[in-house]
């Protein structure tokens, strides 16, 4: 799953696939007259065959997993069915080219050398012209294709573990902390920072983690349309989630609006594990307010500091324990 992008060849975008066989023209040679002006026409049919294995080597768009179809939606702004649409479209207009090649090499062969470069240059002329007619499809594929291409990380088959919370909570020196390797930085549609992609092993079991920076960290009646629909991308991960709080001084949101973001998340439908990160730096006003409203809550948390490492074994046993209820871990 997690390489079905890679396969996709991206081809250039219209002007440039032009512009490239316009430069390469004057190096065709041939034998004759009419066998340069073939070979011309030949080596742009090839040139157009790439948009068609480019839409060859785009995944189904049907058989992907959710997260993936929501994610390219989200990024598109179009909906699978019209996406589906522009593929049909550049593969139309570049057999269609390829026809039209295919027929003014047949001029070619038939007619007198004196029309060879004539017909070259119209055959050259009316297939660009296919081409261009549906440049804004072709060219935004190819854009959708590189960003697509750049989500590989994301592994929506994995286990994961989500890490959210407030700008600043420390989400990203969590991920750091509890995965084995550095780890990799996504860019995703849905949101405008990257996502820190992290993993870690239990036994033989790779574990995904993520940080969610610009989607699960502001109360839900501050969201735009596009983050409501990234949740909706998150929850389609298999997956837990660890709620960080920040209790230091420098907290950028106030105890009652981390809390109002924890009462959002909890409303994601899946498992969570509540910290309270900075302990190292404890404020202890803003601490008891959250300690308050969680036990009010009869929420269960732990306490940690990220940057200091400390209590992340007891977060990580948390972690294992949660993910062993709801995989079957071998
Ligand atoms: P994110 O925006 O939630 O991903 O937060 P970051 O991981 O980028 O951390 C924000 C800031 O908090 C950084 O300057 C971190 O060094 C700092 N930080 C993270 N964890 C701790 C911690 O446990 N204690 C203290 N004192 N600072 C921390």
């Amino acid at each position: 799953m997690l390489n079905v992008f890679q396969k996709i060849k991206c081809p250039p975008k219209v002007e440039d696939l032009i512009k490239i066989e316009l430069n390469q023209l004057p190096k065709i040679q041939g034998n004759t007259i009419k066998d340069r002006e073939i070979r011309r026409l030949k080596s742009y049919s090839d040139l157009i065959q790439r948009y068609i294995d480019f839409v060859k080597s785009f995944p189904r768009l049907d058989d992907l997993h959710p997260f993936y179809k929501e994610s390219i939606e989200i990024y598109a702004g179009k909906n699978i069915g019209e996406i589906k649409n522009c593929l049909a479209i550049t593969s139309r207009a570049s057999l269609n080219a390829i026809i039209i090649l295919k027929k003014y090499i047949g001029l070619i062969k038939k007619l007198d050398e004196s029309n060879s470069n004539k017909l070259m240059r119209q055959g050259f002329g009316r297939a660009s012209s296919i081409l261009r007619q549906k440049k804004d499809c072709i060219d935004w594929l190819i854009d959708l294709a590189k960003t697509l291409r750049k989500m590989k990380y994301i592994d929506p088959e994995l286990p994961t573990v989500i890490v959210a919370g407030a700008p600043n909570v420390g989400k990203s020196t969590l991920v750091t902390k509890i995965s084995s390797g550095k780890p990799e930085i996504a860019n995703y549609p849905f949101t405008t920072r990257d996502i820190h992609v992290g993993h870690f092993y239990i036994r033989e079991n790779q574990i995904q983690v993520i940080d969610t920076p610009g989607i699960l960290d502001r109360p839900n009646s501050q969201r735009n349309q596009i983050e409501r629909k990234a949740i909706n991308a998150l929850k389609n991960l298999k997956g837990i989630v660890v709620f960080l709080f920040d209790v230091s001084k420098q907290a950028l949101y106030s105890p009652e609006e981390q809390i109002n973001i924890l009462k959002d998340t909890l409303t994601l439908s899946k498992k969570i594990i509540i910290a309270i990160n900075k302990i190292d730096e404890m404020h202890k006003e803003y601490y008891d307010k959250v300690i308050e409203y969680l036990n009010k809550s009869n929420l269960d948390f732990t306490e940690i500091s990220a940057e200091k490492e400390i209590g992340i074994d007891k977060l990580k046993e948390k972690i294992l324990k949660l993910l062993a209820e709801e995989y079957e871990l071998i």
